[in-house]
């Protein structure tokens, strides 16, 4: 059995921004101290932490401190270059593992980790130059998207091809960087279940959710998801199988496209993920906690779902509806304390409490 991590522990977590504040505010509610490390200034999760390292992921004397003045790291997003790993590692463990990582930081390594393990993926191809693509096309077709293999977010880094003839100019868009063909999927849906493995092997998956995108990120994710209740099921469990394969600590979000009597996997992110944040007012145990709990080698909670939710993203000028949103008695409001308000960017969420 493993040994749970006694409150009053440091839980180190890289990366200061929402999904750090918000894990930070679990982990106190469990009694332990959060250290940030984040080479930005004033990083959201700043305000309700009890350290910060301001430093690049390059600074090594930086990393081998915050290492050592904590007992267990985690992470809020999976970019985090290899050399700065090595020497955390070194020092003290890092949840979710470094084969998570490996495999979801770049899309051919995810796609083809998928694959191997039996899930339906959409078909894919390694792009490396004009031959490959063209290549690719014949066998996967257009429509088709190309794809940065690696820092692809919230749509960034993607190129659609209508026809063979938008070749040229989706490779251009990739500006040199190692790329994949996908067939487009045509879903009538996207959800994603949010998943969590404990260092015993324990799994809890919450319910998957239905989520909506504009200009490519993610705008509202909604409890139940319109789901068939066998397609639930396969969801649930197609996420069991990718913790347990990678022997996973922490909590993981798997998106899916659905199409008529399958589920697709678009991408795993070895992290709390932004279609989750419905938990914090729809489960006694919200996934923030859950993934405390797990990287401290404490038990899963309950993940079980107490309300139907829709999780709004506040993007940008959304800021100005708060105090409309603050009289609303269903409304949870989540807000990151981000001072500059920009374009696209995310600077809160409101869980709207549809029934109870
Ligand atoms: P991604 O960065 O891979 O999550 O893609 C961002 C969004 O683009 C997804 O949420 C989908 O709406 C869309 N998308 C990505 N890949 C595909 C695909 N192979 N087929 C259809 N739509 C896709």
């Amino acid at each position: 059995m493993t040994t749970p991590l006694p409150t009053g522990s440091t839980i180190g977590i890289l990366g200061g921004g929402q999904l750090g504040r918000m894990l930070s505010v679990a982990a106190s509610r469990l009694g332990f101290k959060t250290h940030i490390f984040e080479p930005g200034a004033n990083p959201p999760a700043g305000d309700v932490a009890h350290a910060v390292t301001t430093a690049p992921y390059e600074d090594a004397a930086a990393l081998k401190a915050f290492a050592a003045s904590v007992d267990v790291i985690t992470y809020e997003f999976e970019n985090i270059p290899t050399s700065a790993l090595d020497i955390l590692e070194a020092i003290n463990p890092i949840h979710p593992n470094r084969e998570a990582l490996r495999v979801s930081q770049d899309r051919l390594t995810e796609k083809t980790f998928l694959a191997d393990l039996g899930l339906a993926t959409a078909p894919f191809a390694d792009i490396t130059d004009a031959a490959s693509l063209a290549e690719a096309i014949e066998t996967i077709g257009t429509p088709s998207i190309l794809k940065t293999r690696r820092f692809g977010y919230d749509g960034k880094g993607q190129s659609r091809l209508k026809s063979a003839n938008d070749a040229e100019q989706a490779l251009a868009d990739m500006a040199g960087a190692p790329a994949i063909l996908e067939g487009f999927v045509d879903f009538s849906l996207e959800v994603s279940v949010i998943a969590a493995r404990s260092q015993d092997g324990q799994v809890s998956a919450y319910d998957p959710g239905e989520n909506v995108h504009k200009d490519g990120i993610l705008s509202t994710t909604t409890v139940p998801a319109k789901l068939p209740a066998r397609l639930q099921t396969d969801a649930v469990l197609l996420a069991g199988r990718i913790l347990n394969a990678l022997d996973y600590v922490g909590v993981m979000g798997v998106e899916l496209f659905v199409t008529p009597g399958q589920l697709i996997v678009n991408e795993i992110a070895p992290r709390v993920h932004n279609s989750g944040h419905w938990t914090q007012n729809g489960c006694a145990i919200c996934q923030f906690e859950q993934h405390i709990r797990a990287v401290a080698g404490w038990p899963l909670g309950d993940g079980s779902r107490h309300s139907d939710v829709v999780m709004e993203n506040l993007i940008g000028d959304d800021m100005d509806r708060v105090p409309d949103l603050a009289k609303d008695g269903s409304c949870a409001l989540h807000l990151y304390g981000k001072t500059e308000t920009k374009p696209g960017r995310k600077m809160g969420h409101v869980n709207r409490i549809v029934s109870a």
